[in-house]
């Protein structure tokens, strides 16, 4: 029986070495569409057999974060809407799925993707029912829109920024935006509270050519967004030339950027402790956000996982710096996991209905941080 392997759709990612009638289907991954890094697949099996063998990612050892597959279980979907994870190994050098299709059809991806499309229904609805302005007007090198939605109330004192996936391949930051939105149209009291009271503006996947190729960092020109927030080329990295401008028209008073890191099995902020500009009292404003992430949203911790930077030596290429330096506000970076948890901190099943579950969360932490903005 005939076995293939697609990948000609949104985020779709892998090569194909050799798809036998018997024995493991072998794997390599596809690098980022126009730079040399590797880590994200996403791709159907169409298997009219429908028997369980392995799916072997020869390359998966020299990945860009190889560590990332350590504990790691691929993601599976026999409906393209429900996700589970996969049994999976790696031994250094292969990662082996196994697959067990259920049709013939199966969806393996490194963490679920989240698609334009469902990204386009789900702003619909923040503008119907909760009076979202939502812009189009910002396009990527390839001419996609970088949605920015704007809500709450215009004429408030202060405005909350709040942008995700400039990698794209760090799909968890899209479900957790997805359920940030979600909480936001459903209007509880404590969104009300916020949005009376603040300017929110959300950007929920500043890169959508990347998230379209199946790259795990960068963009259709090969950039990666987040080092380029200091001088950013129009034609190299338009989404961010055009996101600083709409930055400085309407500075923040709090600034988040939400990524997702590979290698740790928990969620956790990274601050600006290494800009020029900062001093006891910002350190005082990211202790506080801090521990209310750790408080409020449970896969959250209040540790840094990364080293932190020395004073004067933070990389204003980055989102959160650039922004925290360029308008004095608090501005923090959210990693959350991609694995599917582990380390004792954060129990198995992380998953894009978790992930979103966060995001519903991070409205309870924002309106403890607008009180004190
Ligand atoms: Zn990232």
């Amino acid at each position: 029986m005939a076995v293939h392997v697609d990948t000609d759709f949104f985020a779709g990612s892998i090569e194909v070495l050799r798809t036998p009638a018997r024995g493991p289907l072998e794997l390599a991954l596809r690098p980022d569409s126009a730079a040399d890094v590797r880590q994200w697949f996403c791709f159907d099996v169409h298997d009219s057999g429908a028997r369980a063998r392995d799916l072997v990612i020869r390359d998966a050892g020299s990945a860009t974060y190889p560590e990332g597959f350590e504990d790691y279980e691929a993601m599976v979907s026999h409906d393209g809407r429900s996700w589970a994870r996969a049994e999976t190994s790696y031994d250094g050098t292969d990662l082996c799925i196994i697959h067990e299709p259920v049709g013939a059809v199966t969806r393996y991806a490194y963490f679920a993707p989240y698609a334009l499309e469902r990204l386009e229904r789900s702003l619909g609805k923040l503008a119907a029912r909760a009076g979202a302005r939502i812009d189009a007007s910002l396009v990527s090198a390839e001419e996609r829109p970088v949605y920015v939605a704007t809500l709450g109330n215009d004429d408030a004192a202060r405005t909350i920024w709040i942008i995700a996936a400039q990698h794209p391949g760090e799909t968890p930051a899209l479900w957790f935006m997805h359920g940030l939105m979600r909480r936001l149209r459903r209007g509880d009291r404590t969104v009300k509270r916020l949005l009376d009271r603040t300017r929110i503006g959300l950007v929920p996947l500043v890169n959508p050519d990347g998230a379209a190729h199946g790259n795990l960092r960068t963009s259709a020109t090969g950039a990666n967004l987040n080092r380029c927030w200091e001088n950013p080329d129009a034609a190299d990295a338009p989404e961010i030339a055009g996101l600083l401008e709409l930055l400085d028209a309407r500075a923040p008073d709090l600034f988040l950027d939400v990524h997702a890191d590979e290698d740790c099995a928990y969620a956790f902020p990274a601050g600006c402790e290494g800009n020029p500009s900062f001093d006891d009292a910002r350190e005082e404003e990211e202790l506080a956000l801090r521990s209310d992430l750790a408080a409020a949203i449970p896969e959250f911790v209040d540790e840094p996982f990364y080293e932190p930077d020395a004073p004067g030596e933070g990389d204003l290429g980055c989102a959160a710096n650039q922004i925290g330096e360029r308008h004095g506000c608090l501005a923090l970076t959210l990693e959350l996991p991609v694995k599917g948890g582990g380390g004792g901190r954060v129990r198995r099943g992380w998953s894009p209905k978790r992930a979103a579950r966060a995001g519903e969360r991070l409205v309870d932490v924002l309106l403890a941080a607008r009180e004190r903005l």
